[in-house]
């Protein structure tokens, strides 16, 4: 069995914190870049190219590309083959409180959703953990989230009768009311069925692939073909402001549910859409 230097862990996560902050993943500047060919309205075309431009400066000069600097959300999977001695949420908090620290980022953590005392290192960070059975790595992606397109995603429990369309429908009444909210052009996850909490971590896990990817699953690659093009028609565009680019890409993922249920959750994304991974 091999053993995780938890030490590593903390170094590795405080770096991928500010890496994520940043520096803009090449998949979402290909898609920026995309949307700026693609885009007609002037005001659209020129926040587009004042997004490129920040977005420059930021991996240049090394600061933030935002000035939310997002709440730490952490996808940990660990092979059965790992041995842990130590407590590696502890370690991965230890790296939030030391990356937010050392890249100077802003803490947008509060101790309590309703006394909203700041925590002052942007602890906790919010961990989700999967076993990988017979795999002796383990892998960690560092995902902060901005507050601004956070509030702009939800969860519901469809009838199963209301099918593909009712889907759609309820997604494009999120967009239609998040408008330029969530800073567009955005990034759209969607989790379809599981349960409630179930939907919910899925849109989340959809964020998380490259943008240029499609899913396996028929049904959902085109899904998101369809949600893409329906989503882009809503006119919301960049920053909300009018335009055909709403949205860079949509990624739905998909799991088994009951048959009474249809849950639909939608995630979403900014332009500032960041995440940094490493495999120990
Ligand atoms: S939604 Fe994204 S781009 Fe807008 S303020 Fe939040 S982190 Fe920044």
């Amino acid at each position: 069995m091999k053993e995780l230097d938890l030490t590593k862990v903390t170094e590795e996560v405080a770096r991928l914190c500010i890496e994520a902050n940043y520096f803009i993943g090449k998949d979402v500047m290909g898609k920026i870049k995309e949307a700026l060919e693609k885009e007609e309205s002037p005001v659209g075309k020129n926040i587009l190219e004042q997004i490129i431009t920040n977005d420059g400066i930021a991996a240049d000069d090394q600061v933030p590309m935002c000035q939310d600097t997002g709440l730490a959300v952490v996808f940990l999977e660990v092979g059965t083959e790992v041995k842990i001695n130590g407590d590696i949420y502890e370690a991965i908090n230890a790296g939030v409180r030391k990356g937010y620290e050392e890249g100077y980022l802003r803490k947008s953590a509060v101790r309590h959703p309703l006394d909203r005392v700041n925590t002052k290192d942007n602890t906790p960070a919010i961990i989700h953990t999967k076993l990988v059975p017979g795999s002796d790595k383990v892998k960690i992606i560092v995902a902060p989230k901005g507050g601004g397109s956070e509030n702009m995603s939800y969860v519901k429990m469809l009838a199963p009768a209301a099918g593909v369309e009712g889907v759609k429908n309820l997604i494009i009444e999120a967009i239609k009311a998040g408008g330029g909210n969530p800073c567009p052009p955005m990034v759209v996850g969607v989790g379809l069925g599981g349960t409630f909490e179930k939907a919910a971590l899925l849109a989340k896990e959809a964020l998380m692939r490259d943008l240029n990817d499609k899913s396996p699953d028929p049904v959902n690659a085109k899904l998101e073909d369809e949600l893409l093009e329906l989503i882009n028609n809503t006119g919301v565009g960049p920053l909300g402001l009018g335009g055909k680019v709403t949205a860079l890409t949509v990624k739905v993922n998909s799991y088994p549910c009951h048959i009474a249920s249809l849950p639909v959750a939608v995630n979403i994304n900014c332009h500032a859409a960041r995440h940094k991974e490493v495999i120990l």
